[in-house]
């Protein structure tokens, strides 16, 4: 039986990205295939889970929410336990489903792609991440996620150049016209790490010239103090 490692089983908002304020059920899978240089996930511990085990976890008593987040990490580093998961979920329960993931491991996507509703993309531009780029994998990502409601995010730092900004434009644009792209300045508190806001500009009228539409949203929920 396909077990999973899970850090944490919790209701709160969504804190990014077009569904901001929407209230979720975030199961948040443990590890990752990436090392962005500004993460700020906790990896301290987990839970092993079957899918039943699992099922017994979220009960609709948990109270009213919108959709199952699932989050990391990176998911789909789990993709068969959450398609025997969701194959079970969706049996019982009619709320959609939502992945949040960094958007490089298409082959993983295919796997589960039927039983997901929404897809929050990440593009990690190198320039934000400090690490390599994943044009190709992002692209291959894309071409998949793009059956869903799928919509990109790009984390901005200090360090973000248009250059990046135009390379995830064209590929958004290559694949199609309907993927909103969110820039998300990154969170934190040291001012000279701070994006500018010529630079947010900039690169949204860049994006402005090939995409539509663009958002520019921060984390909401560390501003308000949420989990
Ligand atoms: S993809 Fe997300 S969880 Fe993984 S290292 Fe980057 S920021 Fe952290």
């Amino acid at each position: 039986m396909k077990e999973a490692k899970i850090s944490e089983i919790f209701l709160s908002i969504q804190g990014e990205g077009l569904y901001v304020g929407v209230p979720q059920l975030f199961i948040r899978f443990y590890g990752c295939n990436l090392s962005c240089i500004f993460c700020d996930t906790n990896f301290d511990s987990y839970r092993t889970f079957t899918p039943d085990a699992l099922m017994g976890e979220i009960p609709e008593s948990k109270g009213p929410y919108h959709s199952i987040s699932l989050t990391g990490g990176e998911p789909l580093l789990q993709a068969d336990f959450i398609r025997d998961f969701l194959d079970k979920y969706k049996k019982f329960y009619k709320k959609l489903v939502y992945l949040e993931t960094n958007g490089t491991l298409y082959r993983e996507l295919s796997k589960v792609i039927d039983y997901v509703d929404i897809i929050a993309m990440d593009f990690k531009l190198p320039s934000s991440t400090g690490r390599a780029s994943f044009w190709k994998e992002h692209e291959k990502f894309l071409k998949i996620a793009k059956k869903r409601k799928t919509f990109a995010k790009a984390i901005i730092t200090h360090k973000t150049i248009s250059g990046d900004i135009l390379r995830m434009a064209e590929i958004v644009k290559k694949i199609s016209n309907d993927i909103p792209i969110v820039l998300q300045p990154v969170t934190t508190l040291i001012d000279s790490e701070k994006t500018s806001r010529e630079s947010l500009e900039r690169f949204r009228d860049i994006l402005k010239e090939s995409t539509e539409p663009v958002e520019i949203i921060p984390q909401v929920h560390k501003i308000i103090g949420v989990k």
